[in-house]
């Protein structure tokens, strides 16, 4: 019994070394966490209701009233689901028969259900999306910190800015190499993705200038960062046309109109991820704030005088930074 408990407990922190190397990693944007995509075969190892598995909407958030009535809500999609020789095979295990409402839920799971495609000679597996042929290697992963610590200080001399933290620099020098994971760019690995769609909008494919300019949820974002500032804006489709969007005459030093725009950039990629990762849901008010905050952050580490005021900050910043910024 012991040495059960000992090989849990050893096997735990081996985990947690890798969860914690992972986000090591990911701070250097290498984006190791997300590099591992789970591909469903026969549906033996993922969660039918706690994990994207058929939607980009957990199936406990989907159908939440069901999920209450499952008598065992850790169930494996294996054994909730089956492809039989000519129909799709349900063997729910309720605490009480759906009706009403749930019997509406009950239906409108069996339907998205039917698109499922499962292969029963085949385990779940979690394909290493920085390999073609899914399989992690050490050696390989290796190379691409190698390779990210060149791009990066290859770009820092042209992508620097004294306001910004190092992990949004590095951000930055990832999109100017077009590197951030998004869909296209998985897709064009192989990696089996159940959607390439924007999982914010549905309307298009995620694409980079998408996910963090055209997408109308991000153009929502700088058209907030725009109207705080008292300015147009034009609303461009590409990454390169938003960067070179010609700083403010209010604004009197380059860097500053840079930081803002470098932390929207941040902000939305950031919520993006939590979206799909986690499950939060998008609000421009609240990513809009995040990025006032942080920009407040940024900026008063940097002037000269004391007093910084949140409330002026929020009514004008451009106003106020010309008065107390100094280069
Ligand atoms: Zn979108």
């Amino acid at each position: 019994m012991s040495r059960i408990v000992s090989n849990h407990t050893s096997s735990s922190c081996v985990w947690l070394n890798i969860i914690a190397t992972g986000a090591l990693l990911d701070d250097s944007q290498v984006a190791f966490s997300n590099s591992f995509v789970k591909k469903i075969g026969c549906g033996n190892n993922a969660s039918f209701w706690t994990e994207h598995w058929i939607s980009q909407d957990k199936l406990s958030t989907l159908f939440p009233r069901l999920y209450r009535l499952e008598s065992n809500p850790d169930a494996r999609v294996q054994q909730r689901i089956q492809m039989g020789s000519a129909d799709t095979i349900f063997s729910w295990n309720w605490i009480r028969v759906p009706s009403g409402c749930t019997a509406s839920e009950l239906n409108g799971l069996q339907s998205l259900l039917s698109s499922a495609i499962l292969d029963q000679n085949m385990n779940d597996t979690w394909p290493w999306a920085f390999a073609s042929n899914g399989l992690f290697s050490v050696k390989k992963l290796t190379s691409i910190i190698e390779e990210q610590n060149q791009a990066s200080s290859s770009q820092q001399g042209t992508m620097r800015n004294k306001l910004a933290l190092k992990k949004v620099e590095v951000f930055i020098c990832r999109t100017q190499l077009k590197r951030l994971p998004v869909k296209i760019e998985l897709d064009k690995r192989g990696i089996d993705l159940h959607s390439v769609r924007c999982p914010v909008c549905d309307d298009d494919l995620e694409s980079l200038d998408h996910a963090l300019v055209s997408c109308k949820h991000a153009k929502k974002i700088w058209d907030r960062i725009h109207k705080w500032w008292n300015l147009s804006f034009s609303s461009p489709f590409f990454l390169e046309d938003l960067i070179s969007l010609s700083r403010p005459v209010s604004c009197n030093a380059p860097e500053i109109w840079q930081a803002l725009k470098w932390i929207g950039l941040y902000c939305i990629w950031k919520n993006c991820n939590n979206l799909v990762f986690k499950g939060k849901p998008w609000s421009a008010p609240m990513i809009f704030n995040e990025i006032q905050s942080i920009y407040f952050l940024w900026m008063s580490n940097r002037v000269k005088e004391k007093c910084f005021d949140w409330l002026t900050w929020l009514s004008n910043p451009s106003l106020y930074l010309i008065e107390r910024y100094k280069q």
